[in-house]
């Protein structure tokens, strides 16, 4: 599939962003029983979720993402330089978003 081919088919434009389409009766295209079906290839806001310099940056955000998203606070400590270079990167691939 072509780059073109899968923006018109997967991905939707605002005036800043490119968001995946979102289908009826699942919360993504990609999402299959095992996981992520693009792992090795996933969005980076994908990837460095729930790191993202929104939720780094607020402890409410953090807290509010944290009721609904089953894997905050679960699994090995991740120390604090790796989440601050995890959003610094969502920063650098997102600048219109971060500025
Ligand atoms: S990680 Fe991203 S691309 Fe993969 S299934 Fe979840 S939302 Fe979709």
């Amino acid at each position: 599939m072509t780059a073109a081919a899968f923006e018109r088919t997967y991905v939707y434009r605002t005036r800043n962003r490119m968001r995946l389409r979102v289908p009826r009766r699942t919360h993504c295209h990609f999402l299959r029983d095992g996981g992520c079906g693009i792992h090795p290839a996933k969005p980076t806001q994908c990837r460095i979720f729930p790191f993202w310099p929104e939720l780094v940056d607020s402890p409410r955000a953090w807290a509010r993402t944290a009721r609904y998203c089953p894997g905050i606070g679960k699994g090995p400590l991740i120390q604090i330089k790796s989440v601050q270079a995890q959003a610094e990167e969502m920063r650098q691939e997102h600048p219109k978003l971060y500025a």
